[in-house]
């Protein structure tokens, strides 16, 4: 594919850098980090986000799948790749191949691990999933003590890790505690059996943000590292740091871009785009940027959104197309075909973040960055 289409997507690995090493800062040195680059590192790039993690010491690396797992290999990466999804017990053979850890929920994975193991006189890293509360995946915790014994006994299985997962960290602190409590007290009971599990991991990017008791020996925050907030309404985080309570701002890796290809000026009363979803209240001068929800920026933005154009603020007017949208920029001085616009990211004073978007889209920043498409350019700042 050529460049030739002008919608981008910058992303500022210094700020990777800068959110790893503040995520560092508040769990304290003892404490080991995974990343999450699940589903191409939340949308920045599974490669580029990896290596660059790799070179900052990170511990190990989460993926949702084998296959992940197998790009980040083939790339090169070295550092321990927990899959933290669950696999199909037909599934195991790259496990093995690829040095990938699993998480292990179910008997019948462990049973298929060890067994294919066996056969190649190897040892297969798992870290046992432990269900707290969010019914996903994960050995209930009622049965974990049992089923971990058991697995322990296996001879080419090594549990490396316990983990458990948040459900509700931003919606209910009380909850939250006592998965926290609970996954605690199995840890111990396990030990007083004399099954020392090396790993104990809770923490999505909350649980290193508001619950320091979740952080255990390792956390695995995700969106914070990405530079984007994993609660609503909120702009800066409040940490401990050095022992003193700080207001700490993140810094987002993406900025999404593209640029004005054509602008016209609407009489009064004429619609906008695809079933005139918007008609002009005035005479308006409309640009259409270059980008549209085959890019991955939502449809349902339409007549919600705002891009930066000359460092002003321009509504999106009109049903976001698949390969356009229109913006209202009546009263912008100066605008040009071939001029910059910014969908994510500051220009001058102002700023369209993606937790803005998620809002206005009624879905969570999450979405908004894992979304972006494969047909944008990807220009890597390093
Ligand atoms: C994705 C993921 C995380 C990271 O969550 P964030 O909210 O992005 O910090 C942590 N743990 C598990 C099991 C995950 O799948």
């Amino acid at each position: 594919m050529t460049n030739y289409r002008p919608s981008w997507a910058e992303i500022d690995l210094r700020n990777l850098d800068y959110n790893f090493r503040l995520v560092k800062k508040i769990v304290g040195p003892k404490i080991k980090i995974l990343v999450p680059v699940k589903a191409h590192g939340y949308g920045h790039g599974l490669i580029p986000v990896s290596k660059r993690l790799e070179k900052l010491g990170v511990d190990y690396l989460g993926v949702a799948s084998i296959d992940e797992g197998i790009v980040l290999r083939n790339a090169g990466v070295t550092k321990p790749i927990l899959i933290l999804g669950s696999i199909l017990p037909g599934d195991i053979e790259p496990i093995l191949r690829y040095r990938l850890t699993q998480a292990i929920s179910t008997m019948d994975v462990a049973e298929k691990l060890n067994q294919a193991a066996r056969s190649e006189n190897a040892l297969a890293l798992v870290h046992i999933k432990v269900d707290t509360g969010m019914h996903r995946m994960g050995v209930y915790y009622e049965e974990a003590y049992n089923f971990i014994k058991y697995i322990a006994g296996m001879d080419n299985i090594r549990i490396e890790g316990i983990f458990t997962h948040f459900p509700c960290a931003e919606e209910d602190t009380d909850f939250t505690k006592k998965q926290i409590e609970i996954f605690g007290s199995l840890i111990k009971r396990l030990e007083e059996a004399g099954i020392n599990i090396p790993l104990r991991h809770a923490a999505n990017s909350l649980g290193v943000i508001d619950y320091p008791l979740s952080h255990f020996n390792l956390v695995r925050p995700g969106l914070m590292v990405y530079g984007l907030y994993p609660k609503q309404g909120i702009d800066s985080i409040s940490v401990k740091l050095n022992n003193k309570k700080v207001n700490v701002k993140l810094r987002p890796l993406l900025t999404l871009k593209t640029k004005i290809v054509h602008i016209n000026t609407v009489s009064a009363g004429k619609g906008v785009s695809y079933g005139y979803a918007y008609i002009t209240s005035r005479q308006t001068r409309i640009a259409t940027l270059a980008m549209g929800y085959g890019d991955g920026y939502p449809r349902c933005l339409s007549n919600k959104a705002y891009c930066l154009i000359g460092g002003r603020r321009a509504k999106i007017v009109g049903n976001i197309c698949m390969d356009q949208m229109m913006a209202d920029i009546t009263g912008i001085k100066n605008v040009a075909v071939g001029q910059e616009a910014v969908l994510i990211g500051r220009q001058d004073k102002e700023s369209v973040t993606a937790e803005e978007l998620a809002q206005l889209a009624g879905t969570i920043p999450y979405e908004i960055v894992c979304d972006l498409g494969t047909r944008l350019s990807w220009v890597y700042k390093e």
